[in-house]
């Protein structure tokens, strides 16, 4: 399905042109697809109550039919008529942390089409916190449905550069403004159980949901390495966030992983394949062999979660075979690189 006629626009992101806004508005309302920046990644939009925009936006990604999309609203009044009721809980999250990376599950409304939730009871909704997103919702007139704009497995788009890189030919517009800020997907809070329960981790970190709702949890399959927990959120199933090339992850103390993947490197490289190392400023010099790049500094983790998704576009581009990657602490949002570095790297976890 190459067939589409894209256009790249490139906007201020601060103070978007009128005229994008209206150009991206009117094709999401005549049920094209449009992807534009948010906080966290480049998000893919369709209008979220037109079930033949939506099908046309799984199509482009390659995406599960089981897996369920965010609608993305700009408003809390907007989110009223898209759910059941909101309890008190949930109007404090949205008061406190939106616009921002938080999605938020409810019981789901008569209004919201099957194809958004694959079949669920609850829909998942956020406000994101970028201008060109907010503006181009409200011009909209519609809640936008917006998974991340790339080729469904793949690493998630931070630049537009990526988006191209995926879907050309397979949407009406792309709304270039710039690299996105945090990095990483939204966290996808459940506020629909007896406990709320962090299905995703994401851009606001637990410590943060902590400080509001003591009682929060996460779900099994984010604490514990194992296989056999299914998770409840059905994205978290696939792998995911995936380079081309084959991934190991490290995990244990910062010399240790230096050795760890030091030795690994060498004995690869005297196999004849092209390594690449996911390195942190603190041990980027210390490696002597292979296409090494530093994802930030260890006390920044911001930083890491920022760089993440393009570098392991950059080392695909590099053509390297296999990636060796430093773990971090699961803390803060180290815990959402660390989901990302498991399902890049299929689960495949070297404890060092
Ligand atoms: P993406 O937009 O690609 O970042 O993915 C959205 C994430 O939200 C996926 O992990 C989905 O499985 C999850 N999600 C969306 N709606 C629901 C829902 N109703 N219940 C559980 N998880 C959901
Ligand atoms: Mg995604």
């Amino acid at each position: 399905m190459e067939n589409t006629n894209t256009r790249v626009i490139k906007v201020n992101s601060l103070k978007p042109e009128k005229k994008a806004i209206i150009e991206g508005a009117e094709l999401i309302k005549k049920g094209g697809l449009v992807a534009f920046p948010t906080e966290t990644v480049y998000g893919l939009g369709a209008n979220g109550l037109d079930p033949k925009a939506v099908a046309k936006l799984f199509t482009a990604k390659g995406r599960p039919q089981d897996n369920p999309l965010i609608l993305h609203v700009y408003s809390i009044e907007q989110v009223r008529e898209l759910v059941e009721d909101i309890s008190e809980e949930a109007e404090r999250l949205m008061r406190i942390f939106w616009p921002g990376p938080l999605t938020l599950l409810f019981k789901r409304g008569n209004k919201i089409p099957e194809i958004i939730t694959a079949g669920l009871d609850t829909v998942a909704i956020r406000m994101p916190n970028n201008p060109i997103a907010l503006e181009l919702i409200k011009a909209s007139g519609v809640p936008i449905a917006a998974p991340s704009a790339n080729t469904s497995g793949k690493p998630s788009p931070t630049m537009a550069n990526h988006v191209r890189e995926d879907l050309w030919g397979k949407v009406n517009l792309i709304i270039d403004g710039g690299s996105t800020g945090v990095g990483l997907e939204s966290t996808v809070l459940d506020l629909t159980g007896n406990k709320p329960i962090i299905l995703r981790p994401g851009g606001i970190t637990l410590e943060n949901l902590q400080k509001i709702i003591p009682n929060v949890e996460e779900d099994l399959s984010i604490i514990k390495d194992d296989k056999k927990i299914v998770p409840k959120s059905p994205g978290q199933k696939y792998r995911h966030y995936a380079p081309k090339a084959e991934m190991l992850l490290f995990t244990g103390e910062v010399d240790a992983l230096v050795n760890g993947i030091s030795r690994q490197a060498k004995e690869l490289i005297q196999q004849g394949k092209k390594v690449g190392i996911m390195a942190t400023d603190e041990t980027v010099g210390r490696y002597e062999e292979g296409t090494i790049i530093s994802l930030g500094s260890r006390k920044n983790k911001e930083t890491i979660a920022h760089n993440l998704f393009n570098t392991l576009r950059l080392l695909d581009d590099a053509k390297v075979d296999i990636i060796l990657c430093e773990g971090m602490e699961m803390s803060g949002i180290g815990t959402a690189i660390m989901n990302r570095l498991k399902k890049a790297s299929s689960g495949n976890i070297k404890m060092v």
